[in-house]
């Protein structure tokens, strides 16, 4: 499984609508509230605790008191019965130490906490951020400005002057890794740490299909030109509301080059060594992505012969 995928949650959309529901299920003291503090989820225990660290599932009522009037609340969905809620308790200056939560755990950012929890709480993770981010960053109508309101228990937001409806985004992005017979092509990002290479990725654009934008990037980032083009498996990525659209592509030769500017390098390496790096051993200096990133399954996959 991918993180950020697998959510086991029942996101029941039929029942969004339904603020009376909504409503009786906030206040059903057998709910969860996920409490998000500056876009970071509440772990709970002690710092430093081994991994899988519990994600801060809490009674309603607990981080109530932290939230401003109006901060969104945002229904996740149904675990069997129970309803899952993410509470943005931002307006908090120190919630993890002052108030309702303190004692109970700390906050961690998103990416990092992901990678500390369960794979079926990191889809959680995933899930109250990127909904939370993107409340955060949607208060005014984009068509004429004014402020909007939150709808539908989190998933649409609805501007108070001209009406205009506006939904939570996904942000569909291309990740490929071109292969070459007994090769594949990683590449170096200018504002990666040294020695860190990935598959190269870029966001579709509008008119374009998942096989276009594969083909058009390994072209503009590496001047690679592909062939055949396969979907291997998507990813949601809550930095900020990104799907990652997982690809292999087969380069018809091995002639590649940077474009700079937008990689600093990029390599043709061995399925050998692949594999090492996959196993997290660094050969000549290099490494991958580790596997909270689509990019390390990619070429886990091909490394493994999987694909
Ligand atoms: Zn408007």
């Amino acid at each position: 499984m991918i993180p950020f995928a697998g959510s086991p949650l029942n996101r029941a959309s039929e029942k969004r609508t339904d603020s009376n529901w909504i409503e009786s299920k906030r206040r059903d003291p057998s709910s969860l509230v996920l409490p998000m503090w500056r876009l970071e989820p509440l772990l709970l225990g002690p710092e430093k605790s081994a991994p899988p660290i519990k994600l801060g599932l809490l009674r309603p009522g607990i981080a109530d008191s932290l939230a401003g009037a109006g901060a969104p609340c945002i229904f996740l969905g149904l675990d069997g019965d129970r309803g899952v809620f993410a509470l943005d308790v931002s307006e908090a200056s120190d919630p993890a130490n002052v108030g309702p939560l303190a004692g109970l755990g700390y906050f961690r950012d998103a990416r990092t906490a992901a990678q500390m929890v369960s794979i079926k709480d990191a889809a959680i993770i995933g899930q109250a951020k990127a909904l939370i981010d993107w409340h955060q960053r949607h208060g005014f109508c984009p068509r004429c400005g004014a402020p909007t309101k939150m709808m539908d228990a989190g998933y649409r937001r609805l501007c108070g002057k001209c009406n205009a409806e506006h939904f939570p985004r996904v942000d569909p992005v291309v990740i490929m890794l071109a292969t070459h017979g007994e090769a594949c092509l990683v590449g170096r990002g200018k504002q990666f740490p040294p020695g860190m290479f990935s598959a190269l990725a870029g966001f579709v654009e509008p008119g374009e299909t998942i096989e276009e934008a594969v083909r058009r990037e390994l072209m503009e980032e590496a001047s690679v030109k592909v062939g055949e083009v396969t979907y291997y498996a998507t990813q949601p990525w809550p930095f900020p509301s990104s799907l990652m659209i997982g690809c292999f592509a087969k380069a018809e030769s091995r002639d590649a080059h940077a474009d700079d500017n937008e990689l600093a390098e990029v390599r043709w390496i061995e399925r050998g060594v692949a594999r090492e790096l996959i196993e997290g051993k660094q050969v000549d200096g290099l490494r991958v992505p580790p596997p909270i990133a689509i990019a390390y399954h990619l070429i886990k996959t091909w490394a493994l012969d999987e694909k």
